[in-house]
């Protein structure tokens, strides 16, 4: 019989994680495979791990525990979860039942039917979201499709049924920055993706604030193009021209003994400049940044103990 993993990143999930287990394995221990669920702590501060402690007792061999040092964030659980994965199948749930445990047997259904290496989710709704950030979102997948090799598909959630040999090409890929909205599509691979309405989390609170969220876009712009690299070289080739005709403008004028009194002009010049600087710079700088985290190789968690 084949082994089907199932990883969920935790972090505060006192409420959700005795919720998630009982709905999850309603679904699969009615499907003819064995399971195993990798619960990943990823620095919880509430009781979460004593929850997840609890399910390990009770069913010993099905449910393992990786309890993180500290908060390390989703991308690094989700990680040490693909790690630890024995699976000939593996999945990725978020624990406030988001993700609906009843799409794992219609993943594996449209799996069979059509040959496919992954079954993606996405969702066509955002309702119950805050419509400012439903419209960044929007924004962003564009932005980011327009300049990527790879098609972000919008709304597409983490949860997804994926072969073992998909999952040993994302875990091959060795970057310390993990954008795995990404990762997942650059691998490639035959995929196909079910779609679902918006649903709201059981209980708890969601983990990403709006400035979060924004972080976590302008990384996975970064890590993905180097188009805002390519957008400020324009910029400054364009700026050069035209500061290039200015200053002939200015050298005919007062060779014809008709010198603007230009101050003002030289201050909005000076200060458009020193903008246009200021912000070129610090797009560099975030690539910088994103170069020396690699140079550095740190892990992206540490593990405090493996309950297995
Ligand atoms: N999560 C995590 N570490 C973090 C933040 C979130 O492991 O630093 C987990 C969280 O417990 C949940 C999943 O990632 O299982 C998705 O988080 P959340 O539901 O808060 O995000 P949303 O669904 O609102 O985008
Ligand atoms: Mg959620």
């Amino acid at each position: 019989m084949s082994l089907l993993s199932i990883v969920v990143p935790c972090y505060n999930e006192e409420e959700t994680v005795d919720l998630f287990y009982a709905s999850l394995t309603k679904v699969v221990d009615q499907m003819d495979l064995e399971y195993e669920v990798i619960f990943v702590n990823d620095g919880s501060k509430d009781s979460t791990l004593e929850k997840m402690l609890a399910l390990y007792k009770a069913h010993p061999g099905v449910v393992r525990v990786i309890d993180f040092s500290r908060n390390f964030g989703k991308e690094g659980a989700l990680l040490a979860g693909l790690r630890a994965a024995k699976g000939d199948y593996v999945t990725v749930m978020d624990a406030d039942l988001q993700d609906p445990p009843e799409y794992i047997p219609k993943m594996f259904e449209v799996m069979e039917k059509n040959g496919n290496d992954v079954v993606g989710t996405r969702r066509v709704s955002r309702k119950g979201e805050p419509k400012i950030r439903s419209w960044f979102a929007r924004k962003f997948y564009k932005l980011i499709n327009r300049f990527t090799e790879v098609e972000i598909v919008d709304g597409a959630r983490d949860f997804r049924l994926m072969k073992r040999q998909v999952v040993d090409a994302i875990l091959s890929l060795k970057e310390y920055g993990r954008f795995s909205k990404g990762l997942f599509v650059w691998v490639g691979f035959k995929c196909e993706y079910l779609e679902y309405e918006n649903i709201k989390r059981v209980a708890g609170e969601t983990k990403w604030s709006f400035v979060k969220l924004l972080r976590y876009a302008l990384d996975g712009i970064i890590e993905y193009t180097d188009m805002p690299l390519w957008i400020i070289s324009w910029v400054g080739g364009f700026l050069t021209v035209i500061m290039l005709v200015f200053l002939l403008v200015l050298l005919v004028l007062s060779l014809l003994g008709k010198a603007l009194s230009s101050t003002v002009l030289i201050i909005a010049v000076v200060l458009f400049m020193g903008g246009i600087i200021l912000l070129s710079t610090g797009i560099l700088g975030e690539y910088l940044a994103k170069t020396y985290d690699e140079v550095r190789g740190r892990p992206n968690y540490i593990i405090r103990k493996f309950y297995e």
